[in-house]
């Protein structure tokens, strides 16, 4: 077959690593990447780690906001169906590249192939699920990562083309995250790079990006959250998003010593940094997964989740807080207490062995099987 892919966001890049190998062995792959993030912290230097193929067609398209993006990606990607004349279009996850992806391919009637159909949060609000929702109900092969996912797309009525395959991003977490088991040869390049002390269990790692958690409000909580999260023998080390780092000038919020903003990480880093932590407060469906994967204890600073499954087998190593720090500063204290922490994480990385999902393997079958 001959499949274009659209990616745009770091997320994407992540999945596309995980699925790219397989699927080029075995079709033709176009590869699409609309710059929806476009700098070399939240895309760029992914390239290079991940081993991606250059795109095929680079679109540039980052900045301004939602109805912008899309306006401008779903005429750009149509253009480049027209001449690519792919058997399928196949989108990851749900950002405005997705649903353009999708939006483009239906109108020139390209079926469309999902991967990580079927999550919902139940939460409208979240630009996200209005994402996630359009592009399930126009896709033809729906690959589903968890069963509450397929649960959701039959509740919503869709059957045809559903096909749980697990998690890609298992896949890829499996394959990597074996190579920063180690602390001793993980923590010192990453140490060395921010100026930080990183020992195992020394440290709780932070992300934040959503845009639910840019308001003021929701930063001068988040910020409050971490401040407590935070001590002099235990910093939490925030890797920020450019737009949340955007979002935390504006808000005047201010953030101790202890909480140390670095810039987004690379995929190892990123891996190396949960795994060794003393827990992980996070906003981010990957890094929350991660964090489940690799048995570290999470945080979910948000009020909802898609990934149910996730919560309900950590067997309460994680948590989803919401902004609550009456809540947040309590599930610390039980699920990473100060005393114990170093132990705890040095056990979790001794104890690690995460397999992958052959997720991949599942999607590349099922495209192959309906072709
Ligand atoms: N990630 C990364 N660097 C960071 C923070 C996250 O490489 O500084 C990775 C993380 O390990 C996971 C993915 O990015 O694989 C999650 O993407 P993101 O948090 O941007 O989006 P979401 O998963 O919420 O859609």
């Amino acid at each position: 077959m001959r499949i274009l892919s659209v990616v745009g966001t770091r997320p994407q890049l992540i999945k596309a690593a995980a699925l790219f190998p397989i699927l080029r062995s075995r079709h033709d792959e176009v590869f699409v990447d609309t710059g929806q993030h476009w700098d070399d912290v939240m895309a760029g230097d992914f390239f290079a780690e991940l081993g991606l193929p250059k795109p095929d067609h680079a679109l540039g398209i980052g900045g301004g906001t939602s109805a912008e993006q899309v306006g401008r990606m779903l005429p750009a990607i149509a253009t480049i169906l027209a001449g690519e004349r792919p058997d399928a279009v196949l989108v990851y996850g749900d950002t405005n590249s997705t649903l353009s992806g999708a939006l483009a391919a239906v109108t020139a009637g390209v079926p469309v192939a999902h991967v990580e159909a079927g999550l919902r949060s139940f939460d409208r609000r979240m630009p996200e699920e209005t994402n996630r929702i359009l592009t399930d109900h126009v896709s033809r092969w729906l690959f589903a990562p968890t069963p509450m996912a397929v649960a959701n797309l039959a509740a919503e009525g869709i059957r045809d083309g559903v096909v749980l395959t697990g998690d890609v991003m298992q896949d890829l977490a499996a394959r990597v995250s074996g190579e920063v088991r180690d602390a001793a040869s993980a923590l010192p390049p990453i140490a060395e790079r921010l100026g930080l002390r990183l020992a195992p269990g020394a440290y709780v790692f932070a992300t934040i990006h959503r845009a639910e958690n840019r308001s003021p409000q929701a930063v001068r909580a988040w910020a409050t959250i971490l401040a407590a999260a935070a001590r002099p023998d235990r910093p939490v080390i925030l890797a920020l998003h450019p737009g949340t780092r955007a979002a935390l000038e504006a808000s005047g919020a201010t953030l101790p010593a202890e909480v140390c903003v670095v810039a987004p990480q690379g995929y190892r880093s990123t891996l190396a940094l949960q795994l060794h932590a003393a827990a992980v407060l996070t906003d981010s469906g990957g890094v929350q997964r991660e964090s489940a994967w690799l048995g570290v204890p999470c945080l979910v600073l948000r009020s909802s989740t898609e990934w149910v499954e996730a919560v309900e087998a950590s067997d309460g190593a994680m948590v989803v807080v919401g902004l609550d720090l009456g809540r947040a500063v309590v599930e610390l204290e039980r699920l990473a207490p100060v005393e114990s922490s170093g132990r705890l994480a040095e056990a979790r990385a001794a104890a690690h062995a995460l397999q992958p999902a052959g997720a991949a393997e599942a999607i590349v079958a099922a495209l192959e099987g309906a072709a």
